[in-house]
């Protein structure tokens, strides 16, 4: 079976998944503030997995191109600047202008092919926790967020679900296992980095020429590991 085949699987099996668990949700009282255009989640770091970057490059537009071009160039300016990979994911949050497929009323503009690791987040507080800086609250407000949470239901210190989370990585890990068996490596890391890789830097037709030929387009471009991942021979 083709890798873009088990990536529509893999989406549409966890979006089975998650509607059971909304469900749940609903029965237990359990508050959801997701909607339309709430897009502060779309402000942190993206991970996904090869193969769904692909099936997201390939629907991107000229605007959504032009976007992703400037966005990776201040990703990893401000990756190389990053003091350790909590600053990274902190100067993510509140330095880049967002996801680079977002629209202009906030919405997802990849909807149908965003990667499972955006289907999977789902809040149980506002909108305005999603882009919050945990550590720049003042102390008496953090703990009282921290007693907030429900370790039933989120993944602590987070307010997101887990287990839509832990259905998502499962079913990354599914996407990672198949390409190892078709090329014997696999590729993960940033979202947008990654669908850089497919479009632009057309990294995907130097898959069938083994680890080596893709070091080979990756290691000029010296990228952090928190970036991008290759694993496998
Ligand atoms: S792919 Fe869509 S849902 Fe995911 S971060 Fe980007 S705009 Fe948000």
């Amino acid at each position: 079976m083709g890798l873009q085949t088990i990536v529509r699987q893999a989406q549409a099996k966890l979006d089975a998944e998650i509607d059971i668990i909304l469900a749940d949700c609903r029965q237990q009282e359990v508050a959801l503030y997701c909607r339309r255009g709430c897009a502060n989640c779309c402000r942190l770091a993206v991970h996904a997995t090869w193969p769904e970057a692909v099936a997201l490059a390939a629907v991107l537009d000229d605007r959504q191109l032009s976007a992703l071009q400037i966005h990776v160039v201040r990703l990893r300016q401000q990756t190389d600047a990053a003091d350790g990979m909590l600053d990274y994911l902190r100067q993510h949050r509140n330095t880049l202008d967002g996801c680079p497929f977002l629209a202009a009323d906030g919405a997802c503009g990849v909807y149908t092919v965003r990667p499972l690791s955006c289907r999977a987040l789902h809040s149980t507080r506002p909108g305005d926790w999603c882009g919050i800086d945990l550590s720049a609250l003042p102390v008496i407000d953090k703990e009282l967020y921290l007693k907030s949470l429900d370790p039933q239901w989120v993944d602590i210190p987070t307010h997101f679900l887990s287990r839509p989370r832990i259905a998502a990585q499962q079913l990354e890990e599914t996407l990672l296992s198949a390409m190892r068996d078709q090329y014997g490596f696999s590729i993960e890391g940033n979202l947008a980095l990654l669908a850089w890789l497919a479009g632009a830097k057309g990294l995907s037709k130097h898959l069938a020429h083994g680890r080596t030929a893709v070091e080979s387009v990756l290691e000029p471009l010296r990228l952090s590991s928190w970036l991008l991942r290759v694993v496998g021979s």
